[in-house]
């Protein structure tokens, strides 16, 4: 592509205006897509609200049949799409791979749910009748971050159509590559033209538009807290409901009687995975005193053999996705240092071009500092000690956030008290990152509301009317 292009198949902006698009293992242009605004948005909402009512009616299994011809679509262009997200983000390319697939899961999961859409009667005594109908809010909106794109744009958009929505997106400007190449695959799926709208540009200008939109019935975003907040705010104007996926500081609990070998290989996984930038990353490890050394020295030794180049190249870590992003994570290490924390310097030498961070473990971490209790995002691992059970509770809870957290125990009981009592919204014993889209996630606290994956996904795109008869009395 050349560097004048425009991605084939993206609306053009009506000012003719476009954004350049990176490829971060390299700093090179790579495409240039839109730059939508207001405009944009007004005209991929108006498109979307005229497919609703082809959406509203269509049966429910007939809209399961569209998403399961969607997900072999998809499956069909899994390695294009791999490659083009890998290139995007430059996430290795195994890592794409599995994200498509991933991708593939949530069509499949949401074409068998929309069958299940029920609702309730309620009984009021003789001669009155109630009950409910789930009922699409119409529109919906989502707004989706750069670190997995693909596969947050197929989480919220999957359950949406499921339910008998439309569905206007708008990608992330630094990777909006894949949600423009999943529009052709929603048409060559079958869905009505408007089913699925894309608008690329700036989140500042395209995001907060859509937002801020009167016609859309539901927003899902995807993203940090700060721009969470202003979703929030642009939403209140009309009222529209929001669900929020932020951001996290996750920590893996590591308990003395665990199995040290495979918790340092979940741990390095954890703040590892995509470099890093997964909002349920494990980005802290709270590990019992008598264990820590032991642990600590496992954890430098398998990140340290961490291959870290180009996606195209699949490597096990990629670069960060932009030089701005890099300089963030880097500016963290930077601030570990000084504030007393000890990471000694990996051992992996960064590739000349690109945005590269390579793995780094920090030891003699407060709870207090800021690389402890802030969502870094990046290769980053923040190492704190504790003596007692609830010690280790204390400092699960001890940030603002609220996402995943890992317990690590061979003692079912002493994993499943902390389960319960830990403040969070998905935890994982024994297995981090364990899941799959018939598992519902999202966090408490900073890291959001509401739930994607699973059944419990589907009511954040509908609505229930309450039906009340009255009938003549029985003679
Ligand atoms: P971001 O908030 O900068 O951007 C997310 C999206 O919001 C992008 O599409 C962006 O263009 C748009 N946006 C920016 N400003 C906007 C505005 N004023 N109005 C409307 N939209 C706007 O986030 P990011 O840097 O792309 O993503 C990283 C963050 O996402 C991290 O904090 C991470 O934890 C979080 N995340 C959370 C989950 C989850 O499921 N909880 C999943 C992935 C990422």
């Amino acid at each position: 592509m050349t560097a004048r292009a425009v991605v084939p198949g993206n609306h053009e902006a009506l000012d003719g205006r476009t954004l350049p698009v990176e490829d971060p293992s390299t700093g090179t242009v790579i495409a240039h897509v839109a730059r939508g605004g207001a405009a944009e948005v007004d005209r991929a909402v108006a498109a979307t609200r005229a497919a609703t009512r082809t959406m509203r009616d269509s049966l429910p299994l007939e809209r399961g049949r569209a998403l399961r011809r969607l997900a072999v679509e998809v499956d069909a262009a899994a390695e294009d799409l791999a490659r083009l997200e890998s290139l995007d983000t430059g996430k290795p390319l195994s890592l794409a791979r599995r994200e498509v697939a991933g991708c593939v899961g949530y069509l499949d999961y949401y074409a068998g749910a929309a069958g299940t859409l029920q609702g309730d009667t309620i009984p009021l005594g003789p001669g009155t009748l109630a009950w409910t109908v789930p009922e699409p809010v119409g529109v919906s909106a989502h707004i989706v971050p750069w670190n997995a794109p693909l596969s947050m744009l197929c989480r919220s958009v999957a359950p949406a159509l499921a339910a008998g929505n439309t569905a206007v997106v708008k990608p992330a400007e630094l990777t909006p590559l894949t949600a423009l190449r999943f529009a052709d695959l929603v048409a060559a799926a079958g869905f009505p033209a408007g089913a699925y709208e894309v608008v690329t540009g700036l989140g500042a200008e395209a995001g907060a538009a859509l937002a801020a939109h009167g016609g859309i019935g539901s927003l899902t975003f995807t993203g940090s807290v700060d721009t969470g907040r202003a979703v929030l705010r642009a939403a209140a104007e009309h009222v529209t409901p929001v669900v929020t996926e932020l951001g996290g500081k996750s920590p893996q609990i590591v308990f003395a009687d665990a199995d040290l070998d495979e918790v340092a290989r979940q741990v390095v996984l954890g703040f590892t995975a995509n470099s890093g930038q997964y909002c349920d990353a494990g980005s802290r490890v709270l590990v019992d005193r008598a264990v820590a050394a032991d642990l600590v020295e496992r954890i430098r030794v398998r990140a340290g053999a961490l291959t870290l180049g180009a996606g195209a190249d699949d490597p096990d870590l990629g670069p960060m996705v932009s030089a701005q992003h890099r300089r963030r994570v880097t500016d963290y290490v930077d601030l570990g240092r000084a504030e007393g924390a000890d990471a000694p310097t990996p051992p992996q030498a960064l590739p000349t071009v690109g945005h590269f961070v390579a793995p780094t473990v920090f030891t003699a971490v407060t709870p207090t500092m800021r690389i402890a209790r802030e969502e870094i995002f990046g290769p980053v691992l923040a190492v704190l000690e504790f003596g007692t059970e609830a010690e280790a509770l204390d400092l699960a809870d001890a940030t603002d956030y609220g996402l995943g957290v890992g317990i690590h125990t061979a003692d079912v009981d002493r994993a499943l008290r902390v389960a319960d009592r830990v403040d969070a919204g998905y935890v994982m014993v024994n297995d981090y990152f364990a899941g799959g889209p018939a598992v519902p996630f999202g966090g408490t606290k900073l890291s959001g509301t509401g739930r994607e994956r699973g059944l419990v996904a589907l009511e954040s795109y509908l609505t229930r009317k309450t039906v009340v008869v009255r009938r003549a009395p029985c003679t």
